[in-house]
């Protein structure tokens, strides 16, 4: 279990999802430690934390050896460090397979020299293209080892196995958290995932582009949800895997009208070619969340979807061009 004031280790603080990880901590009175190389993050999600006299920030590659890591406090370790966009992991597939593998080990060996929880940020990636439906903890997937994803999909699959080996032959305490696809501020416009794609479609004007049919189906869950579902199995004592998601399901068109009707916008929705290995169905089962810990998400779409929209229109310059971002249904 984690105490009150401890120190954490957040590496990956510095992305979309780590740096609203960091900024809670923070908030409930934790001291924290950001780790990120900055690969895919940016020094601007977390400046606003810099003043906090609990905060400090470390860049550091986690795939360099543990012999040439700054000395780290020894408080919770919680690993968030990987590209996640589709478009990230494509263009970095060997940094991908690394940080799952080279980086997950490195921050299992930190956590485990200082006794420390470790938490690994996974994904329902690792269900691939699901035969079962929803997910629950229990199905094995069906991912293609050799696709395009399998560089994502393969490093998490490899970084559960490894933190459940360090927890079974070295008593490391651990958690492994499978993330369902999340949205809100800090996500990069022109990062491909489903949510900052449309709405910077939706605010400069452009089509909506859909991928495939947009029959495909997604689940999304509004980032502090997930914050909130990751903490409460951090400070819990359950290793998992436990899904952290949203189970309102909705296909990929109805989620490009959605934004369409919220922003007000009249631009059309158009189809574009589908992504090779695209998931049809993703949905989570988030009944061992539910009654283990307490959690389920609070925050419906069309509220996370507001709140989203309102912090791009702050953000991010509309674009003049009216080209089609690709996205792959994340
Ligand atoms: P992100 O790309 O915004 O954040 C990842 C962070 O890891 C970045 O700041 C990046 O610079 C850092 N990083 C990558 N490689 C590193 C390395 N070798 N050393 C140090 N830092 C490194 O992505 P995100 O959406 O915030 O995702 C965070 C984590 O949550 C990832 O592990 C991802 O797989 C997982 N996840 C996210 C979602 C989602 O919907 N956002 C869903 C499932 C799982």
């Amino acid at each position: 279990m984690v105490s009150e004031g401890e120190h954490v280790v957040v590496i990956g603080g510095a992305g979309f999802l780590g740096s609203h990880v960091c900024e809670r901590l923070l908030r409930y009175g934790y001291r924290v430690t950001c780790v990120d190389s900055l690969i895919t993050g940016s020094a601007d999600n977390v400046s606003q934390l810099r003043h906090d006299r609990g905060f400090r920030f470390v860049e550091l590659d986690v795939t360099r050896p543990l012999s040439e890591w700054p000395e780290l406090p020894g408080g919770s370790v919680l690993h968030l460090a990987s590209p996640a966009s589709p478009k990230d992991y494509r263009r970095l597939p060997v940094e991908t397979l690394r940080v799952g593998a080279i980086g997950t080990e490195n921050a299992l060996e930190l956590a485990s020299r200082h006794g420390a929880r470790f938490l690994l940020a996974s994904t329902s990636e690792v269900y691939g293209d699901p035969a079962e439906h929803p997910q629950s903890e229990s199905y094995w997937g069906n991912v293609n080892p050799v696709g395009p994803r399998s560089v994502y999909d393969e490093a998490k699959r490899y970084a559960e196995a490894l933190t459940l080996a360090y927890h079974r032959e070295r008593g490391t305490d651990v958690a492994v958290a499978r993330i369902f696809n999340t949205y809100g501020p800090r996500m990069r416009s022109g990062d491909g995932r489903l949510v900052p794609n449309f709405v910077t479609q939706a605010l400069s004007g452009a089509a909506l582009t859909v991928a495939g049919t947009g029959t495909q189906t997604r689940s999304l869950c509004y980032v502090d949800d997930t914050v909130s579902g990751l903490l409460a199995l951090w400070r819990s004592d359950l290793t998992g895997p436990v899904n952290i998601g949203n189970p309102h399901e909705l296909s990929v068109r109805h989620l490009a009208e959605e934004i369409r009707a919220l922003t007000g916008t009249d631009s059309p929705i158009t189809f574009i070619p589908g992504a090779v290995d695209d998931p049809r169905r993703r949905c989570p089962d988030i009944t061992l969340a539910r009654t283990a810990l307490g959690w389920e998400p609070e925050i419906d779409l069309r509220e996370g979807l507001r709140r989203t929209i309102a912090w791009f229109a702050r953000h991010t310059v509309p674009a003049v061009s009216a080209a089609p971002l690709a996205n792959d249904s994340r």
